[in-house]
């Protein structure tokens, strides 16, 4: 996890916790398979079965018709590897919903507005603005609160 990866994971998860959704604040959660590690932690860590390639944030709510939404999130220009093709893969196959969100809270946001409200999925926009920094896009979350967009 790269830390641009990293901020704007902070975000998301600030977005979702503390303005759009704290009801549901607990099921939201990182999946700790990331990260820099040394090779006695990673040992350990694999030993307790943490599973490389699973999402970074699984939402643990039962939704259109799905049993959970995982949340995998990259930096732009950053692509998924073939662990997490693979740990996708099976995930889906279980019933769960999994998407990638590249570095954009728009798309977060219209992703787990839909998923939670039951919306259709395949009607969700993902914008794509260019460039914006982690700062500027938590300023963004709580504009669009304020307005009542989500
Ligand atoms: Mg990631």
């Amino acid at each position: 996890m790269t830390d641009r990866e990293t901020q704007f994971q902070i975000v998301c998860v600030r977005w979702f916790r503390e303005l759009a959704y704290r009801p549901f604040a607990r099921l939201l959660y990182h999946v700790p398979n990331g990260g820099k590690r040394t090779k006695a932690e990673a040992g350990i860590f694999k030993a307790m079965g943490v599973q490389p390639g699973t999402p970074d944030l699984h939402l643990a709510l039962a939704r259109c018709g799905y049993h959970s939404l995982y949340i995998e999130l990259k930096a732009k220009g950053n692509d998924l590897d073939p662990e997490q093709f693979t740990q996708i893969e099976l995930l889906q196959a279980q019933g769960h919903l999994v998407r990638v969100i590249w570095d954009d809270l728009d798309a977060f946001i219209a992703l787990v507005t839909a998923y939670i409200n039951n919306a259709p999925l395949d009607q969700i926009v993902y914008p794509q603005p260019p460039g914006r920094s982690a700062g500027a896009l938590l300023s963004l979350a709580r504009s669009q609160r304020k307005r009542r967009r989500f």
